[in-house]
């Protein structure tokens, strides 16, 4: 019997505020699934704001569903009940459409574990249309869907606010699924339908081309929200289970001017767009109207040209504030003042890299003088636990680079004991992540530096920091980097691998071992310029040559300035002056 696991639905439900309930029948179903368990996903912004863009739509009726936690997974499977929605307790089965929002690659494995407890054939092609669509969107997607392409129908590549809503009207809207696609492709920006685009292979592995069926764009343009005051992006539903169940979140901007070279998300979403404080007020009141924390969220949320103004809103009413990190180089003494004033204990820094040649590297455009004033700064704020955000693996770093991690946190502590004459010497937490090049970045065509190697340059940072008892070290594991990797950068023939790994129960050495393809092609093999890419049929309006470029001027350890919108075209993304509409 399913009742154990609808009562524990039901009472979720019951404990939120923002649900949206429609009444069966009335409207087109859409089953919005994130691909982890519920506090995960309903901490995700993006989600909340997909659910809410299509049930405001009149013809719409979305319903949400997550991976069952461990507990409910075992009643799932004991009572032999398929996986239901959140709001009615539905199979997934009855639904018009299912919509997966993919944010990070690692979730990919459990879109196959969701669909087997949908009781959905995994294979696209296995699929009649007694099953609905099953289709995916989000950053993940939008840097490269092929891995998934064997197991879904369409993909939506693009900002949801810009076309998710007619995408799921037209997909609902057709009788005939070959129709729907179609018409989506014709009428849609960012659909991408696999099925219309066959890949082949050179004889050395690398792709020779796709070809398009015929009306299917060549090219997948990604659309974005223009003017971002159109659509105002936060928290629509407070969840007591979720990670920010006290923390209402604003999204302040979108896209991130600094160009550093290793963040896919600074490519993707330029350019860099701010909403402005009289649209940003309105969202602040209603958040401060729940009691809840106000969380500042952005691609560069500190960068906000207001953002002090929008802090000092907050303070003012006697609201609370949350940031989770900061550039260095904003970090001045009135702004972590205002976020001590709001409840701030601390912040993170991403200085990313130990030394300031590999920093020119990456583009971070962060001196260690910059470094050495946040850090005083911050603690002469009262913001006395530091963390500071790390890579290892980043493309041309030298054992020299990785002592410097340690070399550059000593010397940080040190600047705060000299500033406070000795009064005082903080705590530190280091977070070290091994570095997964990503597509649409200029380290697209830069292998992932392995695991061996990469286990050893942790080695080294804890080994310098050995006896530091006020700084602890965490570190990832680089396995899951390479799998990560595996995922952002491979082809379509890299869904047979997830396959195998959904079938040895998530045992991913085991599914490589036994697979005859061959994971560091992917992973570990550096890209020729020429190389046709697996995600160069997605058009995010950057050129590939301005892509090349940085890398070269990544290797010549040459910076690049900043964007600025007005003046400028060089990466294909802004009109230039005088070129817009
Ligand atoms: S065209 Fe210039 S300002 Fe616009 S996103 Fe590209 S680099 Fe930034």
């Amino acid at each position: 019997m399913a009742r154990k696991i609808i009562k524990h639905l039901q009472s979720l439900l019951a404990s939120e505020q923002g649900a949206v309930v429609r009444e069966w029948g009335h409207r087109r179903s859409v089953a919005l699934v994130y691909p982890q368990e519920y506090a995960v996903g309903m901490s995700n912004l993006g989600f909340q704001t997909v659910y809410h863009l299509l049930n405001a739509h009149p013809d719409l009726a979305c319903e949400r569903v997550f991976l069952p936690a461990e507990a409910e997974l075992q009643e799932y499977q004991r009572s032999r009940t398929p996986l239901l929605s959140l709001e009615s307790q539905r199979p997934l089965t009855d639904f018009a459409a299912v919509a997966f929002s993919l944010s990070f690659e690692p979730d990919y494995l459990n879109v196959l574990n969701i669909l087997e407890l949908a009781r959905i054939p995994l294979l696209a092609a296995h699929r009649g249309d007694q099953f609905p669509p099953i289709v995916a969107g989000g950053a993940a997607a939008m840097l490269n869907p092929e891995p998934l392409t064997p197991f879904l129908d369409a993909f939506f590549l693009g900002e949801g606010e810009a076309a998710a809503a007619l995408f799921f009207e037209i997909l609902t809207g057709h009788p005939d699924r070959q129709t729907a696609f179609k018409t989506l492709a014709a009428d849609v920006p960012g659909v991408y339908i696999p099925s219309a685009y066959q890949p082949d292979y050179h004889a050395d592995g690398t792709l020779r081309r796709f070809t398009v069926s015929p009306g299917y764009p060549a090219k997948i343009r990604v659309p974005h929200l223009t003017d971002l005051n159109s659509y105002p992006v936060h928290s629509r539903l407070l969840a007591p289970g979720s990670e920010f169940s006290r923390m209402f979140l604003v999204e302040v901007n979108r896209g991130c001017g600094r160009g550093c070279r290793f963040c896919a998300a600074g490519f993707i979403y330029r350019p860099p767009r701010h909403r402005s404080v009289a649209s940003l007020q309105a969202q602040l009141q209603e958040g401060l109207a729940t009691g809840a924390k106000i969380g500042f969220i952005g691609t560069a949320a500190a960068d906000h040209p207001d953002i002090r103004q929008l802090l000092r809103t907050v303070t003012a009413s006697g609201g609370q504030v949350g940031m989770s990190s900061l550039r260095a180089d904003c970090a001045d003494a009135e702004l972590l003042t205002l976020l001590h004033q709001g409840g701030v204990k601390s912040v993170a820094l991403a200085p990313e890299a130990g030394s300031e040649r590999l920093r020119r590297v990456i583009n971070k455009g962060l001196t260690e003088t910059d470094l050495q004033e946040a850090v005083v700064n911050l603690h002469a704020a009262g913001l006395s636990h530091l963390r500071l955000y790390f890579m290892v693996g980043l493309p041309t770093e030298t054992h020299q680079d990785v002592e410097d991690i340690a070399r550059l946190t000593k010397r940080l502590q040190h600047a705060v004991v000299k500033a406070s004459a000795g009064r005082s010497r903080p705590s530190i937490t280091l977070s070290l992540n091994s570095f997964v090049p990503k597509p649409f970045t200029p380290f697209q065509w830069t292998p992932f530096a392995g695991v061996s190697a990469l286990k050893e340059r942790l080695r080294m940072v804890k080994r310098e920091l050995q006896g530091q008892r006020q700084i602890r070290v965490h570190a990832d594991l680089p396995k899951w980097a390479y799998f990560q990797a595996l995922l952002a950068r491979g082809d379509r023939r890299v869904g047979s691998l997830l396959l195998d790994t959904h079938q040895a129960s998530g045992d991913w050495s085991r599914a490589c071992r036994q697979s005859p393809v061959n994971p560091d092609f992917f992973v570990l093999r550096e890209r020729s310029r020429d190389e046709l890419l697996p995600w160069d049929f997605i058009d995010h309006g950057i050129d590939k040559s301005y892509l090349w470029e940085e890398y070269q001027n990544a290797l010549a350890e040459r910076e690049t300035p900043p964007c600025q919108p007005d003046v400028c075209s060089r990466c294909g993304v802004c009109p230039g002056p005088g070129n817009g509409d």
